[in-house]
């Protein structure tokens, strides 16, 4: 069976075609610039040598058209017709309370995911999108939607729940939802095979540390807590997201600044983090060089990144009682060997023995690098959303097929 992966924005337009038998990527690639007159193709056939087109690609209906029609091309192809497409999985960021796993695409879905715009303004219209667009090019193909989500539905109310009147949760379902679910399950799932015990049997804290960053408390294979919350605005500090701060800063900013509601969320969102205290970037990769030469706003911008994941570990360990591994994933989580370092250092008291040497080594492999002895074990695994799109897309069309 043959799965193409979407991941929609409203400008961009990832993909991923996989053969599910293998579970091996025959071709990847990006739609960058939906919009514009030159719009960006990027396409990454399995083998074969990358190649980038620039074109107008004005909506995503269009964008989708460019991707089947490099997927068949005669030179730099992998399938001779989109027809062998077996069906088409979708990230959604939002599934709000209506969806805890995936589901195959109907009217009704679609309408849930329209009436969840409200709580993913920037994410769910995106998401449509694409899937109309997959509609409108390859008409009756089967699609599936994968949400972020999900994987938290299973946290319990103390944890979902703010304190602040029930009516704003009763009538317009104000809660904590969390994200990077798809990232946070098969990250635990993984550990616990590197580990080789049941991941019913073990307390884990998964850190999937990109641009955007969240840790999730993991008891019993499930979700128990979560760092983001109603949005991916709460919890730890990120590339230019602030994480938590107190609520007041917002009235008293606006007043102060005389800045609008949209400039505040604007600044919270996309001027924050580790960008507003490095006054540099927001990528990890420079805060560290510009930390190794000298300069001490990155050294403060790394310090609070580091000293909030902690603290969150702290939580979390105390949320669950306990603590058998730490995993470390995504952008930030799988390559900076400094951040982990400077997180495991500080854990001693919890059981952590950092092995210096398997933390620097560079890899793309799963692993532990925690010290042979170790109480509580620390593992870096890189995360792959797109295969866990691709499987639940698979199984989907298997258990419908085999129902009918
Ligand atoms: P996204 O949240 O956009 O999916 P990723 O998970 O790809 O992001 O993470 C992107 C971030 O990973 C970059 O902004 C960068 O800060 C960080 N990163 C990538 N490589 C390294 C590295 N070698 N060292 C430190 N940070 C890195």
């Amino acid at each position: 069976m043959i799965v193409l992966v979407i991941n929609a924005g409203s400008s961009s337009l990832k993909f991923q075609l996989y053969e599910m038998r293998e579970e091996s990527v025959l071709a990847k690639g990006k739609v960058e610039r939906i919009g514009m007159d030159s719009a960006i193709l990027t396409y990454e056939p399995e083998g074969k040598p990358e190649i980038r087109e620039v074109s107008e690609i004005l909506e995503h209906t269009t964008a989708i058209k460019r991707v089947l029609a490099m997927l068949v091309h005669p030179q730099h192809g992998v399938l001779e017709s989109a027809a062998q497409i077996d069906a088409v999985g979708h990230r959604v960021v939002h599934g709000g309370e209506s969806f805890s796993s995936s589901v195959l695409v109907d009217d009704e879905v679609k309408r849930e995911i329209k009436r969840l715009f409200d709580l993913a303004p920037l994410h769910n219209p995106a998401h449509m999108l694409g899937i109309q667009a997959v509609e409108a090019n390859m008409p009756g193909k089967p699609q599936a939607v994968v949400f972020d989500t999900a994987f938290h539905q299973t946290m319990p109310e103390m944890s979902y729940l703010y304190p602040i009147p029930m009516v704003l949760y009763r009538k317009h379902k104000v809660r904590r939802y969390g994200f990077h679910g798809t990232s946070h399950a098969y990250v635990s799932e993984r550990a616990a095979a590197v580990l080789g015990r049941p991941l019913a049997e073990l307390k884990l804290i998964t850190c999937h540390i990109g641009n955007g960053a969240s840790c999730t408390a993991i008891r019993d294979g499930r979700s128990f807590d979560t760092t983001m919350g109603m949005t991916p605005l709460e919890g730890l500090m990120m590339g230019t997201r602030s994480g938590d701060i107190d609520p007041a800063i917002v009235p008293f900013t606006m007043d102060k600044e005389d800045l609008t509601l949209s400039e505040v969320n604007s600044m919270l969102n996309k001027h924050s983090g580790l960008m507003a205290i490095s006054g540099l970037s927001s990528d990890m990769r420079e805060i560290t060089q510009a930390m190794e030469s000298g300069d001490r706003s990155a050294a403060l911008a790394f310090q609070m990144y580091e000293y909030r994941l902690r603290k969150y570990i702290g939580a979390y360990a105390a949320a669950m009682n306990g603590l058998d591994a730490i995993v470390f994933t995504a952008g930030v989580g799988e390559n900076s060997a400094a951040l982990r370092a400077a997180v495991c250092r500080n854990l001693t008291f919890l059981g952590v023995e950092l092995d210096e040497e398997a933390n620097a080594r560079r890899s793309a492999d799963e692993r532990i690098i925690t010290a042979a002895g170790s109480r509580v074990q620390v593992l870096v695994i890189p995360t792959n959303e797109e295969l866990v799109i691709a499987r639940d897309t698979y199984r989907l069309i298997l258990d419908r097929n085999h129902v009918e």
